[in-house]
């Protein structure tokens, strides 16, 4: 999903988890976008394929050879199951609250049904390079390419800053 969902489910995830100090608030809200901390590369390589910034199907299938690259290993990493599994491991290790890699698992339970055609995850990788195919491409839906999305961005925005000034 777009940032602004992941942000907001973060947001909401440690306005609601009990007994968590502000700093951890935080951490949560960071590992709900973590996964997705590599985008910048992919943009940068969408720019300089593409010259300008609004992708289309077609500019996408022609970024398919790059992106099925090397450039997509981080990604591909970040949105496997192993990744929030390593958390979990290290969480339980280390006594870190669960909901650090909780928010990771979630992050890919967002990505899972929105990611449809070359970014289906690989949620097995890299036991099984088979991509899972989602209902949608999200950042090809006219929804997250208009006006809406400041819409909507803006009213998880205001519940944001409510959230925060109220319960954290
Ligand atoms: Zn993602």
């Amino acid at each position: 999903m777009d940032m602004g969902t992941h942000l907001f489910v973060g947001i909401v995830t440690a306005t609601v988890w009990p007994h968590l100090s502000h700093e951890q608030q935080i951490i949560t809200v960071i590992f709900a976008l973590l996964p997705d901390s590599f985008e910048w590369l992919h943009q940068m390589v969408r720019k300089k394929e593409n010259g300008h910034n609004h992708l289309s199907v077609n500019d996408y299938n022609k970024l398919a050879s790059h992106i099925g690259g090397w450039i997509m290993l981080p990604y591909i990493f970040l949105h496997s199951l192993f990744a929030p599994l390593i958390f979990f491991g290290l969480s339980w290790i280390y006594d870190w609250p669960m909901v650090y890699s909780l928010m990771w698992f979630v992050h890919l339970l967002l990505d899972l049904p929105s990611h449809k055609l070359k970014l289906g995850l690989k949620l097995w990788w890299p036991f099984s390079q088979k991509r899972l195919h989602g209902f949608f491409d999200w950042w090809l839906a006219p929804f997250f390419r208009g006006w809406e999305l400041w819409g909507y961005w803006a009213i998880l925005s205001v519940v944001s800053v409510i959230l925060i000034r109220k319960f954290w």
